[in-house]
């Protein structure tokens, strides 16, 4: 295999820019790693991989730079960016691709879709499929297909030894086993992963309703009991923000857009049918019960939620709460809403289905995630503790946390079950004994 990959350490031309690269974030975090490498082939992260065990380095790995708070940007050892692997093949006798962990999700949905196939990709452009598959992925149509790691039927790995590994549910399985959810704190190189595919859903549609932010109790309560009934094949996140300016939404706002994949129109409308229920619908800014839409239509819309070249801080949390119990943690956080885009998410998840065994073992019926987002440095101060004091706040409520928007560095929190928790730092002994990899961070 060709090797063109760069070697960049500290202090040389070209690191910083590479450090850099590493962070979708623009909050880029004070922390240096001594080597940045940027791998180009399987062959270049062996080398590299190699050259931090001979050498005493800890290493991160990064694949689309989407997480929040940089997991893999740390000080000193070695930063290893596979960004570069991501090739993707589609056999669609079998019904499954391969996939370089650097390829975005958007990209592989349109690369599907182009043969009429599909995958539960993450919501937003750019996200790659390296950390998203690892830690879960909660994507398009996920209700109904499952988190994106129950898709994945394999994985090819470097391990902390410089070797190549192929896990699967016959080989190497509690690597596979672990690779399904043990997300930024996951020990080893992800290459490939060989994943399920879809057939095109025949109808992709929606329904969005905007709510004055003053009917927040009405609508959360509404929400909170239809939510274990709605139609799996139908996607229930509340947004609540100080205004939308994309939809001509000038005023604090609580705004429900449900994309709907089914076999046909009819269908769908009959699943969109419950969000039409809510008691002050009559006092609704804004009311379409249901519209056509591509996939590429929904990625527009979700990006004026999360613009680039902003600052971030996220924080997040599931629950099983009655509602009572959470209005007032609600209510705070509208009252406290940092200037839009910063927005508060609720997702109607559950119940939980059966899931496969795997390290990914902790969700609930509700998600709460908030997303502070401001441009100037300046107001680091005032916004970055906004997300992780509320969710510090309505802890009580919390059965756990989910890894996507997680900020474990700044707040520590159960993101699997004590069980799996286990059996990850037992893996972890086999497979990469000197603790070659960073874990989680808020962990050693
Ligand atoms: C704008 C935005 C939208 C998002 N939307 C969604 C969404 O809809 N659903 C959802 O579930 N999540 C979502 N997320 C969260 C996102 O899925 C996670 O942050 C995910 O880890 C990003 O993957 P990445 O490869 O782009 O990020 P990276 O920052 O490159 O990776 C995250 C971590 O995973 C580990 N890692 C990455 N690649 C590898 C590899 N090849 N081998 C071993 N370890 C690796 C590293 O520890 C790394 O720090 C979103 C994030 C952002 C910023």
């Amino acid at each position: 295999m060709d090797s063109t990959g760069r070697w960049l350490e500290r202090g040389r031309p070209g690191y910083e820019e590479a450090r850099r690269a590493t962070v979708w974030n623009a909050r880029v975090p004070d922390r240096y790693p001594d080597l940045v490498v940027q791998a180009a082939s399987e062959a270049d992260v062996q080398a590299a991989v190699r050259h931090a065990a001979a050498h005493g380095m800890r290493i991160g790995v990064c694949s689309g730079g989407h997480s929040w708070a940089a997991n893999h940007v740390r000080d000193g050892g070695l930063l290893l960016d596979v960004s570069r692997l991501d090739p993707l093949e589609v056999d669609r006798v079998s019904m499954t691709a391969t996939v370089g962990p650097g390829r975005k999700g958007d990209e592989m949905c349109a690369s599907l879709a182009a043969e009429d196939l599909f995958f539960p990709a993450g919501h937003c452009r750019g996200v790659a499929v390296g950390g998203y598959l690892l830690q879960g992925g909660y994507g398009w149509n996920s209700r109904a297909l499952g988190p994106a790691c129950e898709s994945v039927l394999g994985i090819d790995v470097v391990t902390a030894d410089g070797a190549i590994v192929h896990a699967d549910p016959e080989n190497s399985p509690e690597l596979y086993w672990a690779a399904r959810g043990a997300g930024p704190g996951f020990f080893g190189v992800v290459t490939r992963f060989h994943v399920r595919v879809y057939e095109q859903p025949a109808v992709c549609g929606f329904s969005l309703y905007a709510y004055p932010i003053e009917l927040l109790e009405d609508v959360y309560r509404w929400a909170h009991a239809i939510g274990p009934d709605v139609d799996r094949r139908v996607e229930v996140p509340i947004l609540m923000s100080p205004s939308f300016t994309a939809l001509d939404i000038h005023r604090p706002a609580i705004v429900i857009a449900s994309p709907v994949f089914a076999d046909s129109e009819k269908e769908a409308r009959a699943a969109l049918a419950p969000l039409e229920t809510c008691p002050v619908r009559d006092r609704a800014l804004l009311a379409v019960p249901y519209a056509p839409a591509r996939l590429s239509d929904w990625y527009d819309a979700v990006m004026h939620a999360y613009p680039d070249q902003h600052r971030y801080a996220t924080d997040n949390m599931w629950t099983s709460a009655p509602v009572e119990d959470l209005l007032p943690g609600l209510k705070r956080i509208a009252d406290t809403l940092p200037p839009a885009p910063s927005h508060a998410l609720w997702l109607n998840w559950g119940p939980s289905p059966l899931r496969q065994d795997m390290a990914y073992s902790l969700e609930d019926s509700t998600y709460i995630a908030l997303y502070g987002v401001w441009s100037d440095a300046a107001d680091d101060g005032r916004y970055a503790d906004w997300a992780p004091s509320h969710m510090a706040a309505m802890a009580s409520h919390a059965s756990g946390i989910q890894l996507a928007d997680e900020n474990l560095g700044q707040r520590p929190a159960r993101f699997a079950t004590d069980t799996a928790m286990h059996r990850l730092d037992q893996a972890r002994a086999v497979y990469d004994p000197d603790n070659r990899f960073h874990s989680w961070m808020g962990r050693a």
